[in-house]
């Protein structure tokens, strides 16, 4: 007689939606539909690790490819938990490389070289945004469909290598919306605000944690209407558009970070 030991659970038992293959900068979901007993998975992509819990069955991550990520096969590896049993997985994403624009802007001088006198004011800004965008918080409160932030148009795409003034910078890490001063600023989905502030180079600024390391930014605003530790609903106003930062006009620079990575928001909008 022999004994059959089947692993337990079951991959056939899972209903795995991952893209086969994302461009460079790409955002993408990772939707799981297990049995009964299904808690939740361990995740690893890109050197980064979610525990991403399942609710009645069903477990959605955003994942994104970084914009430094390579062309070619990038693993995304875990463990399912059913029943307090543990079962990997794995699975592959190509990566594909994208080619971004240029784009040149011009703005004041000490908006490319900043004052030294202002380096701390700067460094302790971007310190605040880099723990920001590094939570990860074990509780999804995103859900689909996602708020276009303003109704107005894309006036700089993601991933634009900047010039500014002829000097270059970083890339665009983000998506600029067009919009009047003073328009309102829509929440992307529910979360939770966890900083807010006046920024050297981003002006008034609202970030919001959706949960499972999605976080959100909003920049330049004229105006800011919540505080940090305040929950917010879907679509309910966070602030409003201005130019305040290093801007060349009147916008709403919007940021969308997946697990500290930025990514582009754009697909992802309405
Ligand atoms: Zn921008």
């Amino acid at each position: 007689m022999s004994v059959l030991l089947a692993a337990y659970p079951a991959l056939a038992e899972f209903e795995i939606k991952l893209p086969a293959a994302v461009d460079v900068g790409a955002p993408f979901f990772l939707k799981m539909y297990g049995p009964e007993g299904f808690t939740g998975i361990h995740l690893r992509w890109q050197n980064k690790q979610v525990y991403v819990p399942a609710v009645d069955g069903k477990a959605a991550l955003l994942l994104g490819a970084s914009l430094e990520s390579s062309a070619g096969v990038h693993p995304v590896v875990g463990e399912l938990e059913v029943d307090g049993r543990r079962r990997t997985f794995a699975r592959e994403i190509t990566v594909q490389a994208r080619t971004f624009p240029e784009q040149r802007l011009r703005v004041a001088g000490e908006m490319v070289s900043p004052d030294p006198a202002e380096m701390p004011r700067i460094e302790e800004e971007r310190r605040q945004v880099r723990q920001v965008l590094d939570r990860v918080t074990e509780q999804r409160y995103w859900d689909e469909p996602f708020v276009r932030p303003v109704t107005g148009s894309v006036s700089s795409q993601f991933g634009l290598r900047r010039f500014f003034n002829d000097q270059p910078r970083a890339p665009h890490r983000g998506v600029d919306l067009r919009g009047a001063v003073g328009a309102p600023v829509l929440a992307f989905s529910a979360g939770q605000v966890v900083l807010t502030g006046d920024h050297y180079f981003a002006g008034k600024s609202v970030y919001i944690d959706h949960g499972l390391g999605m976080v959100t930014q909003y920049i330049h605003l004229s105006e800011t209407s919540v505080a940090p530790g305040q929950t917010v609903a879907a679509g309910q106003v966070v602030g409003k558009v201005g130019a305040t930062g290093r801007v060349t006009g009147p916008h709403l620079h919007f940021g969308l970070s997946v697990l500290g990575m930025w990514v582009d928001p754009l697909p992802l909008l309405q």
